[in-house]
């Protein structure tokens, strides 16, 4: 008998097996029959939709960047997390989640940007953070473009001040937002 998916099936005179997990193993008398009508009670339907994954809701804005805030960290080698960097002088730091000291010069700066944007009718669309990736991306876009004198496209590579600046100085741009998470997942220069 071979059986279908979404189906149901009722098995009888089986014999449970223990070997780590319970298995069902089928003997010669036993009878396997297809079940035509279960009625799933509504209830259960319902529980069983709300287990679904939910899209996430995502926005297209036409506007611009009003305000920008660069925020620098370094990747701790350890266990990946970011860490705040908190004396520059110092050649070591501590990881503040899994407490490893590390030597600074070792670590990889992280940059990622908290964005004011606002829509083409000039109304606040929200505070958004922008990964590093979408930086780097904005910054590839640029690179070749006159008006803007960008020659690196590295974020972690140029001032906080030239991103901050660069930012704030497109005129017009495209936002593919995750309203979920509040975050830019990219931005179109328009
Ligand atoms: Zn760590």
């Amino acid at each position: 008998m071979k059986s279908m998916r979404d189906e149901s099936y009722e098995f009888q005179e089986v014999k449970i097996s223990v070997f780590n997990n319970k298995y069902l193993n089928g003997t010669v008398k036993s009878v396997v029959s297809e079940c035509k009508f279960i009625d799933v009670p509504s209830d259960i339907s319902e529980a069983a939709e709300g287990l679904k994954p939910r899209m996430k809701e995502t926005k297209r804005v036409k506007g611009r960047i009003v305000g920008v805030d660069v925020v620098v960290s370094l990747v701790c080698i350890s266990c990946k997390k970011h860490m705040e960097e908190i004396d520059s002088a110092d050649r070591f730091m501590e990881c503040q989640s899994c407490k490893t000291s590390l030597l600074k010069e070792f670590l990889k700066p992280a940059v990622s940007a908290n964005l004011i944007l606002v829509d083409e009718s000039d109304e606040s669309v929200g505070l958004f953070h922008c990964p590093g990736s979408v930086l780097n991306a904005v910054f590839e876009l640029l690179k070749g473009n006159e008006c803007y004198n960008i020659e690196e496209s590295d974020v972690t590579k140029v001032s906080c001040k030239l991103i901050t600046e660069t930012l704030l100085l497109l005129k017009k741009a495209s936002f593919k937002l995750l309203m979920d998470d509040m975050k830019v997942a990219s931005i179109d220069i328009l």
